[in-house]
């Protein structure tokens, strides 16, 4: 098999590989540095890569398959981290410059079952400075390029990792999601990607943002690979309270239930208007397939969508500028230099290491819990929280699952919402209401518009309710069968 064959395989088919001596674990991860080697100057989806670490690995690897030995389901199987995870005794940036330097000591949770599941962690990948934004354009460091058209943007802000999925320069990645920092860029990039119920997975490691948002999670280009990642990370930690102490349902099992007879609830907020063309009538087929495959399909209204927006803005910005006071010159991170007090050291740290965007939420943030305003703001931002969270539930009793479009529209020009942050903000509209409810969601890429860039269908599901989720998104994959019917540039 040649390496350019080699790298485009799934988890699945690469573990086939792998067991059946076709390819030795330290020569899939050879194949995959060659082509980061070649390509990575273009879309620079890595902050840095950690050779060592992913080698050292795979030789474990190798050795266990020699020897006859069990494996893990995903051992062997290269995987790009997010630069906000943290990963032992290497750099963890959160594309900051405020942590340019900082070098981790101690794996992340995630992290450390990454390693005992012996997968090879590829690199850090880039992302929008403190996983804040929705293009990875706030990255203090280079901008990620969109593999179908590298004058786009690949989504945010786990852009990097999505990125090195689509171009193949890793086979799984992981992301945070925290208003839909997977989910967003896996429909940008044409690949999978989910948010988990929130607490499913630990945030032990994970460099805080909104903390009742965030969750890790897995991104693939097929569904299953996602479930095998999936249940590799879930579990509860002692070192995250909010983590849930329940079993682990095996979610790549059953992924092929028939789903006749089952409610498809499409959100009428996010189907009515705002659409493009292009995603309208990609959704409408995906309804269709439903359909087809014998799904009854049921027009759901949550009215308070509307207020999503603002309602995370307040809460996520709020939350942020709590976790972000601890970088202030003295526990970690950068340091302004020639200060002649402590407080001048601590703003001149600040004013210099947190670029635009970060400042702009910490400002909000601090703002909308200010005595005074935080009846106005936070609190009413919370009691909104719970109604809609209240919808959701409300809605979940009449159907399996959500769709709704990952959003309005396809991956944008680089450079063409920057200067207005509240478009910018707008990108959001479909994803944030999994995270303000801590509901699973998916996106499965679907089709491309008439420009040639992805389009990503979103399912959401009840609280803890995965398995229906990749049952649903496995069905759409095997219909609308993206992988096959559709090439990006990286791609010989
Ligand atoms: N785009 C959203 C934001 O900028 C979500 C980010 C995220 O999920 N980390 O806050």
């Amino acid at each position: 098999m040649s390496t350019e064959e080699l790298i485009k395989l799934s988890a699945k088919e690469q573990r086939t590989a792998l067991l059946n001596k076709d390819v030795k674990a330290v020569e899939l991860l050879d194949a995959v540095y060659k082509h980061i080697d070649d390509e990575n100057s273009k879309i620079g989806a890595f902050n840095s890569l950690t050779k060592e670490e992913a080698y050292k690995t795979a030789e474990q690897v190798d050795v266990k398959i020699s020897k006859g030995e069990n494996l893990p389901k995903l051992a062997g199987i290269p995987l790009a981290l997010k630069d906000n995870i943290n990963l032992k005794n290497f750099k963890t940036t959160a594309s900051s410059k405020m942590l340019e330097n900082f070098v981790s000591p101690y794996d992340a949770t995630v992290t450390t079952k990454l390693k005992e599941n012996l997968i090879p962690i590829v690199g850090k990948t880039n992302l929008d400075e403190f996983a804040m934004g929705s293009s990875n354009e706030n990255s203090a460091f280079n901008n990620v390029k969109n593999p179908w058209n590298l004058s786009k943007v690949p989504g945010g802000s786990s852009g990097g990792s999505a990125a090195a999925v689509s171009a193949y320069h890793s086979t799984l990645a992981l992301g945070s999601d925290t208003g839909g920092s997977i989910r967003l860029p896996a429909s940008f990039c044409g690949i999978v990607g989910m948010k988990p119920t929130y607490g499913r997975v630990s945030r032990y490691g994970l460099i805080a943002f909104g903390s009742s948002l965030d969750q890790v999670g897995p991104f693939a280009r097929t569904v299953e690979d996602c479930a095998l990642l999936l249940e590799t990370i879930s579990g509860y930690d002692k070192h995250d309270s909010t983590s849930l102490n329940l079993e682990i349902p095996e979610f790549s099992k059953n992924l092929n239930n028939d789903i006749k007879g089952l409610k498809v609830g499409v959100i009428k907020e996010l189907y009515d208007e705002g659409l493009s063309d292009d995603v309208k009538l990609a959704l409408d087929n995906s309804i269709s397939m439903y359909k087809d495959l014998g799904a009854e399909i049921v027009m759901i209204s949550l009215p308070l969508i509307k207020y999503s927006i603002a309602v995370y803005y307040i809460v996520a910005t709020a939350e942020a500028s709590s976790n972000l006071a601890r970088y202030d010159g003295v526990k970690y991170g950068y340091r302004a230099q020639n200060c002649d007090s402590l407080i001048e050291m601590y703003n001149k740290t600040r004013a210099e290491g947190f670029g635009d965007e970060v400042k702009r939420r910490i400002m909000l943030g601090t703002y909308a819990l200010s005595s005074g305003y935080y009846d106005a703001y936070y609190k009413k931002a919370q009691q909104l929280r719970r109604l809609i969270k209240n919808d959701f539930d409300k809605a979940f009793s009449n159907v399996d699952v959500l769709i709704c479009p990952t959003c309005p529209d396809t991956a944008f020009d680089i450079g063409s919402k920057t200067e207005d942050p509240l478009s910018m903000y707008l990108t959001d509209i479909a994803t944030i209401t999994a995270n303000l409810a801590g509901i699973p969601a998916m996106s499965v890429p679907f089709s491309l518009d008439k420009n040639n860039m992805p389009i990503g269908i979103q399912l959401l599901a009840p609280v803890l309710e995965e398995s229906k989720l990749f049952n649903f998104g496995y069905k759409l994959e095997q219909v609308a069968n993206f992988n096959k019917n559709y090439k990006n540039a990286f791609v010989k």
